[in-house]
């Protein structure tokens, strides 16, 4: 197992760096390093894919110590205080059973002859002689996509969506979805779930919803700057985030391969003109009326917050999407868009810009040996998914 970051102890530590120190480390951080992306989630373990293997991915928590009702809950989730414990328990499982395990390993690039893997190149020098490698890479790593890219690697670009995230005091969520009974002793933090369909058809939607959540700084590269959302098992915060965000294709980036990537990444780049890590925000009313807002109020994003005009930050498509659904959502959700609900930018990595294009074995359709799965190959998005994904490639391997 070669991961370009730390064990997830020392990633603990990274993280908590950036927390506190707003120092990024490019190879430890909330996307990279043991555990993957998924370590400081909120750990939701729902997905839609309806494969045998989900039992196992969540019986496999359960074995490793995550608590009996992930397997019933119908909308199970882990919380980030649980999940660096569970990845700890995994990786010594894995020991076990005679896995190697290697930290600080990236992979910078491949060896290719005649169409058939020979091996890996890593950011050390050293090289690793292999005729199947299974990439399970995360739709983070450009550098080596990019890699892949100019090695003829087969990729194709791929939809994804891109938006802000937008947070409330939770007891406005609980109000909104629990009318009078909200503050109940025996309810649990509300949550939400809202799509829209803009003209043409053009898909809005929120997403990982973190009840009593934090917003999370998630980039990966200096100079870039992304949010996403996590919560620990209690949920027990007093603010409430999900991301908003619009669907976006190779109509609106171009049919280059990467050219989703390229879309993303100058929507990050934007984001970060500011101060470094700070997140720009607009109280949603402000959004609505085009204004930037005079003020804000507290946001749980830890490294604080600017006012800005999201409508300078987002492409114009994705400004008008968010703004159409806003006002179809606060006109039927009562507190939604209230003088309190602020967005913050951007929240871009919610599913992979290309596709490794690959045949059934999970094998990449021009370089044999080289199996890809998970997130980054652009089959699967989400825990359990990539899991799955994971697990078939493996199985369909060996
Ligand atoms: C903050 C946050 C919250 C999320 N919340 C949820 C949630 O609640 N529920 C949910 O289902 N999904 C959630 N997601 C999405 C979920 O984490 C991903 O869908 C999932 O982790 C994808 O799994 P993966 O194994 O395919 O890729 P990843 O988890 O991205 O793992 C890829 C791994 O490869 C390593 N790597 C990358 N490049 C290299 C290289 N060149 N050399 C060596 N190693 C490399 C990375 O360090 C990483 O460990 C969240 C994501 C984030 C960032």
């Amino acid at each position: 197992m070669l991961e370009r970051g730390r064990p997830v102890e020392q990633r603990d530590e990274d993280v908590r760096r950036l927390f506190t120190e707003a120092r990024l480390d490019p190879e430890s951080n909330i996307c990279f390093g043991e555990g993957g992306a998924g370590t400081y989630s909120d750990g939701k373990l729902t997905t839609r894919i309806g494969h045998p293997l989900v039992r196992h991915v969540l019986q496999t928590f359960v074995d490793l110590g995550a608590p009996g009702d992930v397997l019933y809950d119908a909308a199970p989730h882990l919380g980030s205080d649980r999940l660096p414990g569970l990845v700890r328990a995994m990786r010594e499982r894995l020991i076990q059973q005679g896995v190697e395990f290697r930290f600080d390993a990236k992979v910078t690039d491949v060896a290719i002859e005649d169409g058939r893997l020979r091996g890996l190149v890593l950011a050390d020098g050293s090289t690793i002689e292999a005729d199947a490698v299974l990439f399970a890479i995360g739709h983070s790593a450009a550098d080596l996509v990019r890699a892949l890219h100019r090695r003829g690697v087969a990729i194709e670009p791929k939809g994804f969506a891109v938006g802000v995230r937008i947070e409330h005091e939770q007891r406005v969520i609980d109000q909104m979805q629990y009318g009078r009974a909200a503050g109940h002793p025996r309810l649990p933090p509300a949550t939400y779930r809202l799509t829209h369909r803009g003209p043409g058809g053009r898909g809005v939607y929120s997403f990982c919803m973190c009840p009593g959540g934090m917003i999370l700084p998630s980039a990966t590269d200096a100079g870039h700057l992304v949010i996403n959302g996590g919560s620990n098992a209690a949920r027990s915060g007093e603010r409430a985030n999900a991301a908003l965000v619009v669907a976006v294709g190779p109509d609106d980036f171009g049919a280059e391969p990467l050219a989703g990537l390229a879309f993303r990444e100058a929507l990050e780049a934007q984001a970060a003109s500011g101060e470094a890590l700070r997140a720009p925000a607009q109280r949603v009313v402000d959004f609505l009326a085009g204004r930037t807002s005079r003020d804000l109020p507290p946001v749980s994003y830890p490294l604080g917050v600017a006012p800005a005009n999201l409508h300078d930050v987002l492409p114009p498509l994705v400004r008008e999407g968010l703004l159409n659904a806003l006002r179809r959502w606060g006109a039927r959700r009562r507190g939604f868009t209230g003088a309190g609900a602020v967005l913050v930018g951007v929240e871009t990595r919610t599913s992979s810009p290309w596709r490794l294009v690959r045949n059934e074995q999970f094998e990449s359709v021009n370089v044999r040996g080289l199996y890809v799965a998970g997130e980054g190959a652009g089959y699967a998005g989400g825990i359990v998914s990539s899991a799955v994904d994971g697990l078939r490639a493996a199985l369909g391997i060996s």
